[in-house]
């Protein structure tokens, strides 16, 4: 953490409460390494916290990552029992609830009677330790040793633990952190939850390592992270396409201009971009929003529109140097070029494994190395990738291939529809297309208006059969809409 010594005045990260220079940050260290001290937390031994995005959390991961100690870090804003099948699954020798934060860490630190702990620079933490956790074997090599265990978010089932070594984190640190351009002047917004890979790797360590300045936010809202753009001097934001939908919404009722702002960079990830979000934001912005792609297994990032360019189409970019990439249309078989396979990876960014689910890993990461995202995509001569869809989330229906992601873009583009979520239900044996829709509250949108759009826009077996309209989609902590939850709801409502 080199910019403790070199500028330990300059800021280096805020939250609502507190303000820390690099010098405070680098004490603060001090003092998260002191309370895992005392609490007997030894390298090996696995650290769960479970936050809001916050100050504290940080000197915890850096204190954390300096005594060879993982980190779990976990959403507070999951039900107990959510973040109760995480703590057994990542048997910590040590939990901390940052309850200055978040009402919810206080509530399940409550829920398995976690003990009260003051700390000047910290703040106050509820804690417990678990002496019967075993500490894992360390590396002989540091790159190698894990630093954060993220669970998956859950969009498609189960929690994973994905392991996640220094190696992995400081390549997407300083390679993402390059491909934004990223100085000592920027001041970032950090409102991705930094119990995402998305947020604590690309946008929390790569803005670190360049010596930036942080601002964190507990959650995202639309009226907040207007006003802190322009009124905090915000030069590069990062986010999941639903934010930038929102932020859309909000600025009709928003006096902000594209004038007040100092934003330089601005990038979307983490699920699918719609040219409609891409154009009205580019429109208001005045630049262009980048769209890079990765997931958790990842660190997260595998490619990312690089800085200098421009592109009309949702393109994901092109891979990011330092990594293989190949297209496979069987295990055994690459795709002819501009076709569409499945996307697979190997390099320095690629996780470790699943935690004790070796079974599950196998699945996924072969013997060589290589990584299967299980994402449908293609190449353009240009190398740019364009993501399909997601292998597990393609509908077959009477024998054709239907994309979500397309319908979802088609649904987008409908100006009373604030996003969308595609998913496939069995019907009498067969596979239907229901979209869920999110409408303003006082909308009167109907379902037969929605069909007719999409019948002006679609072939016949990719309009949606049945349409549910709702006025929120339930989502992961990090904004990205819960499809398998979605799945359930239709597939209840066609028994
Ligand atoms: P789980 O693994 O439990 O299902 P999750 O898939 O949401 O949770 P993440 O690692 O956050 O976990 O999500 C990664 C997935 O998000 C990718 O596999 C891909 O399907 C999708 N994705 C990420 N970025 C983009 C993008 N720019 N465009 C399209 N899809 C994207």
């Amino acid at each position: 953490w080199e910019w403790i010594e070199k500028t330990p005045t300059r800021d280096a990260v805020s939250d609502p409460k507190k303000q820390w220079t690099y010098a405070d940050l680098g004490n603060a260290i001090k003092s998260a390494r002191a309370h895992l001290d005392a609490h007997g937390v030894i390298a090996g031994d696995r650290l769960m916290v479970v936050i809001e995005n916050c100050c504290a959390v940080l000197a915890f991961m850096l204190a954390a990552s300096d005594m060879d100690v993982w980190v779990s870090v976990v959403n507070a804003r999951m039900s107990n029992a959510e973040l109760d099948g995480i703590r057994q699954d990542c048997d910590p020798k040590h939990l901390i609830c940052f309850v200055d934060y978040s009402k919810d860490a206080q509530r399940y630190g409550d829920f398995i009677g976690c003990k009260t702990v003051e700390d000047d620079l910290l703040g106050t933490l509820t804690c417990q330790t678990y002496p019967d956790s075993k500490a894992e074997a360390v590396e002989a090599s540091a790159a190698e040793q894990v630093f954060a265990m993220i669970y998956t978010s859950g969009t498609t089932g189960k929690p994973k633990g994905v392991m996640l070594t220094h190696r992995n984190i400081g390549f997407i640190a300083t390679v993402s952190g390059a491909l934004r351009g990223l100085e000592q002047m920027d001041r970032v917004y950090v409102v991705l939850p930094i119990s995402h890979v998305f947020g604590l790797a690309s946008t929390c360590m790569g803005s670190l390592f360049a010596g930036a300045t942080l601002f964190m936010e507990t959650r995202f809202d639309v009226e907040i992270c207007l006003n802190a753009l322009r009124d905090k001097k915000i030069t590069v934001m990062q986010g999941v396409p639903p934010m930038y939908s929102m932020l859309i919404e909000g600025l009709k009722n928003h006096g902000l201009k594209a004038d007040d702002l100092f934003l330089r960079y601005m990038s979307a990830g983490g699920a699918p971009l719609d040219p409609e979000t891409k154009a009205i934001t580019e429109n208001f912005f005045g630049r262009p929003l980048h769209n890079g792609y990765g997931l958790t297994e990842a660190s997260p990032t595998i490619s990312q529109v690089r800085l200098n360019e421009n592109l009309q189409t949702c393109s994901v970019g092109k891979p990011i140097p330092g990594q293989e990439v190949k297209l496979m249309k069987t295990p055994d078989e690459q795709v002819k070029d501009g076709e569409t396979g499945e996307l697979w990876v190997r390099g320095p960014n690629v996780m470790k494994g699943y935690f004790r689910k070796p079974e599950e890993t196998a699945v996924v990461l072969n013997d060589q190395g290589w990584f299967n995202t299980q994402d449908l995509a293609r190449q353009d001569e240009d190398g740019n990738l364009f993501i399909v869809g997601r292998s597990k989330e393609m509908i077959v229906r009477s024998g054709f291939n239907v994309y979500p992601a397309e319908v979802e873009a088609t649904l987008n583009s409908h100006e009373g529809i604030i996003q969308s979520a595609v998913v496939g239900v069995e019907v009498e044996g067969n596979e239907e297309v229901h979209a869920f829709v999110q409408v303003p509250r006082k909308s009167t949108l109907s379902e037969a208006e929605i069909k007719a759009f999409c019948k002006e826009r679609l072939t016949a077996y990719k309009r949606p059969s049945s349409i549910t309209i709702l006025h929120d989609l339930p989502a992961s902590s990090t904004g990205k809409i819960l499809k398998h939850h979605l799945k359930e709801m239709a597939t209840a409502q066609q028994a």
